[in-house]
């Protein structure tokens, strides 16, 4: 059993003022594998006194010392790898083979930042001012638990390149890999006070820090619905937020593409991080002439994806993460069934000789892009096929949603596709795969969040432009 009763605050790992024990789940099992002793109000306190009181001097250093700094911190959570995802596949359920390939891009998180640093200017002149990119003070990093390693690094790797201090605050549920990633970033040096990290629940913690008059920005990555809690809140501070939250991105598959090819693309970005993915391509959108070769490509896609035990390297394709995740899946697939559309693969219940908080991989057919199937974030493995008519109709319903994270194009023309993908409302359009380039800028339109992360652009929302006039 395990036993987290530490947090880090101030360069040290101390026990937290709040009382409150939560279990944690093997979500391949259900079984209890420990238990996390939470942090308070107080806790979250004498963080964020914390990090007020190491931003001075922080601010005030050199953009080679910052940079120094991301290597180090690249090269300890490099260190921690092993270890760190032997927890994600028991306290998360994340398959090994998949979540290994995720572990070097956490590390990489940090030099990603250092190179963003390179070319930038913090102090540039604009016409006759001089306009100085300056540090916003403290950062409050509220995380979720569906990648817990690379949103710490992330968000991490931002404030420290912009000259700002921390206080992160991940989900209860991934305090096993909070606590060896602590441990390895502690090793990294950083000036006490930089970085501290706060377990504890979002009602309790995370609401503290969402109104605290200490805390400069919160970079939040979770659901809608707290995003626009946090919104509120920071506003009577005026705090700078950014908000990465849900989607429910479309997959345009065009008339001249390939379905052979396209559609294990298409279903491994739905099916990404065992469906628990912010950028799922959850809405595969075809021609409705084609309708019929589509589902049979997509059930043939479907049944070569290897569902099993995380440990094992082959599974592609893991349990949720938690009984409240699985009800929840349940209710939809339910749902999806109750409001008419077929059920072509999946369906409720568990997949064979697995128990746990496994689910079977669903794919309805015959979605109209009005059932709630096709406009609520899951968070599962659950994907739509919805026909459309033409390559108008396509980008209407590919549009036709309160979120704009992620779309995919598919078509036998790239400079076809390019017209589709520039016509799409999302913060990130792929087009004929799935890529993603760390220095290019993340982050939703619409309800899908505010603002961006990576590169420069999430560098930029850590700095405030100040410019300065003086005599010629
Ligand atoms: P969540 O919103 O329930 O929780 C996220 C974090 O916010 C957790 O640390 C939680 O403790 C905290 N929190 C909860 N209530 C709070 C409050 N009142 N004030 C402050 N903090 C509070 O989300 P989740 O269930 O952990 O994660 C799944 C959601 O995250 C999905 O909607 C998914 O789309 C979204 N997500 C978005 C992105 C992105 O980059 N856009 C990436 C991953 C996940």
């Amino acid at each position: 059993m395990h036993l987290i009763d530490k947090i880090y605050i101030n360069g040290r790992f101390v026990t937290p003022q709040g009382h409150d024990m939560f279990d944690l789940h093997n979500p391949a099992s259900g079984e209890v594998i420990g238990q996390v002793r939470l942090g308070n109000e107080s806790d979250a306190d004498a963080a964020i006194a914390a990090a007020k009181a190491a931003f001075p001097a922080f601010s005030q250093t050199s953009k080679k010392q910052r940079q120094e700094m991301l290597r180090q911190l690249h090269d300890v959570v490099v260190d921690c790898e092993e270890e760190l995802l032997a927890a994600v596949v028991e306290e998360y359920g994340g398959p090994v083979g998949v979540m290994s390939q995720w572990m070097a891009m956490a590390a990489n998180n940090f030099t990603a930042m250092a190179e963003a640093l390179e070319d930038y200017q913090f102090v540039r002149p604009v016409k006759s001012a001089t306009v100085v990119m300056t540090p916003i003070g403290v950062v409050g990093a509220i995380i979720p638990w569906n990648s817990n390693s690379g949103f710490i690094t992330n968000k991490l790797a931002t404030a420290i390149a912009a000259g700002c201090t921390t206080v992160i605050k991940p989900s209860e549920m991934s305090a096993l890999q909070t606590d060896i990633l602590a441990r390895a970033l502690h090793k990294a040096g950083l000036p006490d006070g930089v970085l501290n990290i706060v377990n504890g629940r979002g009602d309790v913690v995370g609401e503290h820090m969402s109104r605290h008059r200490d805390i400069a920005k919160i970079s939040f990555t979770g659901s809608t619905a707290v995003g626009k809690r946090i919104l509120r809140n920071s506003a009577e501070s005026m705090k700078r937020v950014t908000l990465e939250l849900g989607g429910k991105s479309p997959t345009v598959i065009l008339d001249d593409a390939n379905l052979a090819e396209t559609m294990p693309i298409a279903i491994a970005a739905g099916f990404m991080n065992s469906g628990q993915a912010c950028i799922a391509g959850t809405r595969i959108l075809v021609p409705a002439h084609m309708m019929k070769q589509a589902e049979a490509a997509a059930i043939d896609a479907i049944n070569t994806v290897v569902v099993d035990q995380p440990g094992n390297p082959k599974s592609q394709l893991g349990p949720l993460v938690s009984q409240t995740q699985y009800d929840r899946v349940q209710g939809y697939i339910a749902k999806g069934i109750a409001e008419g559309a077929t059920l072509l693969t999946g369906g409720l219940g568990h997949p064979a000789g697995l128990g746990g908080y496994f689910v079977r991989p669903t794919l309805f057919g015959d979605v109209t892009n009005d059932m709630t199937i096709a406009r609520e974030e899951i968070f599962g493995p659950v994907l739509c096929l919805i026909a459309y008519d033409s390559e108008e109709d396509a980008i209407a319903i590919a549009n036709d949603t309160d979120y704009g994270l992620q779309a995919c194009v598919f078509s036998g023309n790239d400079a076809r596709a390019r017209t589709v993908a520039d016509r799409i409302d999302a913060g990130r359009v792929l087009i004929n795969g799935l890529f993603h380039e760390p220095q290019a800028p993340f982050g939703g339109f619409k309800q899908s969040g505010l603002g961006r992360e990576f590169g420069v652009f999430g560098l930029e929302t850590h700095l405030e432009a100040k410019a300065i006039h003086a005599r010629p």
